[in-house]
């Protein structure tokens, strides 16, 4: 299996020449070149676009989409980049700037779309408001709601054929382990390499996310990242609210560093069972309904009468403008 993330190296020295190790137990550059080939193999055994589709890389200034960004571009893919841009101060001040940068000396071309215009207001803004009518939604729920809501409208507005997010090993194996907590087939089933909803995508309703860093660990991402100098911000948003998902990231974090390489075998048992389940199936043993329907309000497709993003700024009416 040779997207398998090795284990240690005692010696310390490169598996593959007498340098010393940098990560995965190769050196600096035996690293980047198996880095950059694991992307590739990932976007072929997935099948998630070829040489011929538009692809929109969602990027946000971060090492993961900037790290997906240069490979793929590197690989020769036909990309265009797209950011949205919450206006979290300075914070997403300096991410734009990195990124404008980062486009410009890779020359792709730099797709900004911004909360302000699009909604009336920053984030911030946003999330006072919902507080003082009293409601509970979290900075990042808002915020990846409004944000994914963005991307699907102008990737299909400018015509990509799928939407490449930054998303890594790390991620996968957190986000299936919460969903086996909770006992939620319906969500753990809409993960993986492709992901949102298979009805949905088949009828050209969601554009297709596929994750090209899907077996790149967090670390080989923050290690090439470095490697190659990338302008990015490592520091979390000041606006993160994210204190469950991190008792989960520190619990496999202390789960691999004892019994490597535990996330990859996570994200492996996910592909061999819940990912290969069809959906019929799915439908009976969580015995719900998820037929993706329309939101009654903006026609966007959803599950509920109402989508997410309606009811939040449904709830926030006359005080947040949307852009027709
Ligand atoms: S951490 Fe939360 S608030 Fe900050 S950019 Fe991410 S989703 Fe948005
Ligand atoms: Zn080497
Ligand atoms: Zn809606």
């Amino acid at each position: 299996m040779p997207d398998k993330p090795k284990k240690s190296n005692k010696s310390k020295k490169c598996i593959k020449c007498d340098k010393s190790v940098y990560c995965s137990d190769l050196c600096s550059e035996h690293f980047k070149d198996y880095f950059e080939k694991k992307i590739k193999r990932t976007i072929k055994k997935f099948d998630l676009f070829s040489k011929k589709d538009r692809v929109g890389v969602a990027v946000s200034g971060g090492k993961d989409s900037t790290t997906a960004l240069y490979v793929l571009k590197k690989l020769g893919y036909n990309i265009e980049a797209v950011t949205v841009d919450a206006v979290i101060g300075n914070y997403t001040k300096k991410n734009l700037e990195n990124l404008r940068k980062v486009c410009k000396k890779y020359d792709v071309k730099l797709n900004e779309i911004n909360f302000r215009e699009e909604f009336g207001s920053s984030l911030c803004f946003i999330k006072s408001v919902a507080q003082e009518k009293g409601l509970t939604y979290s900075s990042c729920m808002i915020c990846g709601v409004l944000r994914r809501y963005l991307l699907n409208k102008y990737a299909k507005k400018w015509k990509f054929d799928c939407l490449v997010t930054g998303h890594n090993l790390d991620d996968e194996a957190q986000a299936f382990i919460m969903n086996v907590f909770r006992n939620d087939l319906i969500l753990a089933k809409r993960q993986g390499p492709v992901s949102g909803s298979g009805k949905a995508n088949s009828t050209k309703v969601f554009v297709k996310r596929v994750k090209p860093l899907y077996l790149c660990t967090e670390e080989e991402i923050i290690k090439y990242s470095k490697f190659m100098k990338f302008p990015v911000n490592y520091e979390p948003c000041p606006c993160r609210e994210g204190a469950y998902r991190k008792e989960y990231a520190d619990m496999l974090d202390a789960f691999e560093k004892k019994f490597p390489p535990t996330k990859y075998n996570i994200v492996q048992f996910f592909l061999r069972t819940v990912h290969q389940m069809k959906e019929k199936d799915i439908d009976k043993e969580a015995d719900k309904d998820i037929e993706i329907g329309k939101c009654e309000k903006c026609g966007e497709p959803c599950a509920k009468k109402i989508c997410k993003r309606c009811e939040i700024l449904g709830a926030l009416k006359g005080e947040i403008k949307t852009k027709k």
